[in-house]
């Protein structure tokens, strides 16, 4: 998130505590691939597995959220049967968090990137939207610097796109692991090859 703070200059707002994130959590990979992460002994998965419980079905996740639910299961329209939603086991609804100060990594870097599909209660969802429109311009501002390419002859104008694509590659990012993360997010890869 930092990353995305410092890039935009729009700084982190503090987290509500109101427990939607630890109640109706999901993350972009299936159960199955999940799983086979953990199995292979990817600590994110591991951690995961740890802390979450599924839901029986979706609508008992979408008796906590339902906006988080449907969003999710329309990014992942194709085979919306293979997403599950959890729930901690470490959430109570008046302590909150009763392992705080040893919950997993993924808990302190949630919600990890702005694509992260938020509760609209989450007191990130306004920054996330600020963040995915600063993202957006920078995409466009690189379009068009594509488009001069007779300007991209120019050394100052390579030097342009060199600093955006830098900004940019500080942003791509590992894309499953953060929870409720929409899989068609598309980072310009910094190693595009269209400078010559
Ligand atoms: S460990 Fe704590 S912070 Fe992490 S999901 Fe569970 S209740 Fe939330
Ligand atoms: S949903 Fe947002 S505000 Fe609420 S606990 Fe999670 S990160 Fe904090």
């Amino acid at each position: 998130m930092e990353k995305w703070a410092q890039t935009f200059n729009l700084p982190l707002p503090e987290c509500k505590k109101c427990g939607t994130c630890c109640l109706c959590a999901t993350p972009s990979k299936t159960y199955k691939e999940l799983f086979e992460k953990a199995a292979a002994g990817d600590q994110f998965a591991r951690d995961f597995f740890s802390i979450f419980i599924p839901y029986k079905n979706h609508d008992q996740a979408r008796k906590i959220c339902e906006s988080v639910v449907d969003r999710a299961l329309k990014a992942h329209q194709s085979h919306p049967e293979e997403i599950v939603f959890y729930k901690c086991r470490h959430y109570h609804f008046e302590k909150k968090c009763t392992i705080y100060s040893e919950r997993p990594q993924l808990c302190r870097d949630f919600p990890g990137s702005p694509f992260v599909i938020l509760s609209e209660n989450c007191a990130f969802y306004e920054w996330a939207q600020k963040c995915k429109e600063a993202y957006k311009k920078l995409q466009m501002e690189l379009e068009d610097m594509k488009s001069k390419k007779k300007e991209l002859e120019n050394l100052k104008y390579q030097q342009k796109c060199i600093n955006l694509l830098t900004r940019l590659k500080k942003l791509d990012n590992d894309e499953y692991k953060f929870m409720f993360i929409v899989p068609s997010m598309c980072v310009v890869s910094p190693g595009g090859s269209w400078i010559k």
